[in-house]
């Protein structure tokens, strides 16, 4: 494993896909915060600065569209990547998602090769090192 100084939030309120997320991201070497709640995401943003957010778009009472919202109006954290994942599967969503900010999309179930993929492209980890 590569150590990385690459730190991830997930925000995500599915305890299965957190731990799955949080599992392949740090046998990748990035340092990994978690929350499930939408509500306490921005001040956790604030006070990690963390260099990409994962952000589900369906939380308990908060929605990921509602919160990048907020991510990108906070002048301290609008240049954070965020990628969004959810299970939503139909194109619309998707151009409602890239058009609401986010850097892009991942689908649940996700693809782990695409997935880390992803990742490493909107952190500007080279493919090549791993
Ligand atoms: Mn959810």
């Amino acid at each position: 494993m590569i150590e990385s100084d690459k730190r991830i939030l997930v925000i995500e309120d599915n305890d299965l896909n957190l731990k799955l997320f949080k599992d392949l991201l740090e046998s990748e070497g990035f340092k990994v915060f978690c929350t499930d709640d939408g509500f306490k995401a921005l001040d956790i943003i604030n006070s990690i600065i963390p260099d990409l957010i994962l952000l589900d778009i369906q939380l308990h009472g908060i929605s990921g569209f509602d919160l990048i919202k907020k991510i990108k109006s906070t002048h301290s954290i609008s240049n954070i990547p965020v990628i969004a994942v959810t299970a939503f599967a139909m194109r619309d969503d998707e151009q409602k998602v890239l058009s609401s900010g986010f850097e892009a999309y991942i689908t649940k179930p996700i693809s782990i090769d695409s997935f880390l993929c992803n990742i490493r492209k909107y952190l500007g980890v080279k493919n090549d090192v791993y």
